[in-house]
């Protein structure tokens, strides 16, 4: 099994606790449960969970203190916090947004929607930490950055509403708080607005005039500009087969009117913020990248950049956190290449083969050039099995690709994949261990994936 991630669920009642790690466990995450708020933080700090469940109302250290003493500390401050509350009040889900919450969820909670919700929180949860940990290496080796958001440029929100009180309301409470809105009544109005600007966040009703907002939704959300972009959900409908629609399609909040204007204002200011920061790292990650950490060669990270992300992982597997898996890919008889068609062709070759790489992996997956013709990817809590099925998928996609070398020529690569072991000190330990593989692979006839774990 892959490691889907590790949970800490937080609730006074034991009972509930064990229903829901039980129920967490048969999704296939990992859990850790307690009864006591002050041993879940104990537990949190010493090896942070990929999200954390709490329940809020608790005998001395409710919910809402959990989760700001979570976000106030260092070593827990990315992991996302789910509160669990038998209460549906506005006024305590403000409450747990200004917490720093990430999510909510209603006591009794649904399967499916907890699985969604476990789902994308996880992943947030993860993205969070790996670009901070790029961010981290990055610093390392360039300039601190200079601010990258405007302050002075007020953040816009698009509202897909057609009912005019909704509006105004919208309008006046975000403009307390500096969010500038722009309105749009249906939903050719919503995507003539959007040609022409970028919104920070977007609201979207669902009931439009001109039709139905989930297919807007499906729309921004295969747009590239879009794909990041909060959307929230304002609707009077509220079953749950129209909310869980909502949210596959990729809806960051499903709000039911009529909705309270305060909770409405907090969840757009978190929205705004999380979109910022979003956007800040992102644009430090690009700064950070295109300098001393990259391959001028391919656009990959370079080796330097290699062995000091697998000596911070390997630090923080040492530590408790999930380990990785490793890909060592070296083109077959790259030497024919330069010899027969020349050193540029060769470099193109190597430019053509970094990016199916890149382009095959997921987005926290780092790939890196390792040397001359060879590649490393590695993949954050993937297994052995899981592993040798991507290297597998990477291996047959090159050979059937036309490179363009002309002839009609096919190129092969050989891929050695390993693990991360508990023993595993440095690089070297687990890169190794993917050479020995790489090895294998070229003896037992090359164009093949051979693994090695222990
Ligand atoms: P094998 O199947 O055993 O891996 O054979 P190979 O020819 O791929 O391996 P070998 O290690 O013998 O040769 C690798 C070649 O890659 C030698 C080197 O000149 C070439 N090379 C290394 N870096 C670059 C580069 O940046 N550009 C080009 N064009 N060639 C490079
Ligand atoms: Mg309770
Ligand atoms: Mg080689
Ligand atoms: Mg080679």
């Amino acid at each position: 099994m892959s490691d889907l991630g590790h949970i800490l669920v937080i609730d006074d009642q034991a009972v509930n606790v064990r229903l829901l790690e039980v129920r967490l466990r048969a999704l296939g995450y990992r859990t850790d449960g307690t009864t006591d708020p002050a041993e879940g933080l104990r537990l949190a700090g010493e090896c942070p969970p990929d999200l954390v469940i709490t329940d809020v109302m608790m005998p001395r250290l409710d919910g809402y203190e959990v989760t700001r003493r979570l976000k106030s500390s260092e070593r827990t401050r990315l992991v996302p916090v789910i509160l669990a509350t038998a209460l549906d009040g506005a006024a305590e889900r403000i409450r747990g947004l200004e917490c720093g919450a990430d999510e909510f969820l209603t006591k009794p909670i649904n399967q499916l929607e907890l699985r969604l919700r476990v789902r994308s929180l996880v992943r947030v949860g993860r993205l969070r930490k790996e670009v901070a940990r790029r961010r981290q290496l990055s610093m390392q080796v360039v300039m601190p950055p200079k601010a990258l958001t405007d302050p002075e440029v007020s953040p816009t929100v698009l509202l897909v509403e057609d009912d005019e009180a909704v509006i105004t309301q919208c309008k006046l409470s975000f403009g307390h708080v500096g969010i500038e809105t722009i309105a749009a009544r249906g939903l050719e109005e919503a995507r003539a607005a959007l040609a022409v600007s970028e919104p920070r966040v977007i609201l979207v009703d669902l009931m439009l005039p001109d039709g139905d907002g989930i297919d807007l939704l499906a729309e921004l959300r295969a747009d590239d500009r879009f794909r990041l972009t909060p959307i929230l959900i304002l609707t009077a409908r509220d079953d749950l087969e129209t909310k869980l629609t909502a949210l596959e399609c990729g809806a960051d909040e499903f709000l039911v009117k009529p909705v309270n204007h305060r909770e409405l204002r907090a969840r757009v200011q978190q929205a705004v913020r999380r979109a910022q920061n979003a956007r800040d790292q992102q644009a430090r990650l690009a700064d950070a990248l295109s300098r001393s950490i990259t391959d001028a060669g391919t656009g990959l990270h370079n080796r330097r950049f290699l062995f000091d992300d697998l000596s911070s992982r390997l630090a923080e597997q040492q530590a408790g956190s999930s380990g990785f898996a490793l890909l060592l890919c070296d083109l077959d008889h790259f030497k024919g290449v330069n010899d027969s068609l020349g050193h540029l062709a060769g470099d193109r070759l190597l430019r053509d083969f970094a990016w199916l790489l890149r382009g095959s992996l997921r987005l926290y997956d780092l790939a890196a050039r390792y040397g001359g013709e060879e590649f490393v990817a590695v993949l954050p809590s993937a297994d052995a099995e899981v592993a040798v099925r991507i290297a597998e998928r990477i291996r047959a996609e090159v050979e059937s690709r036309d490179f363009g070398l002309g002839d009609g020529r096919r190129v092969t690569l050989s891929i050695g994949v390993t693990v991360s072991q508990p023993g595993d000190r440095q690089p070297e330990d687990v890169l190794e261990r993917a050479d020995v593989a790489v090895y294998a692979a070229k003896e037992g006839g090359r164009n093949c994936v051979r693994v090695r774990t222990g």
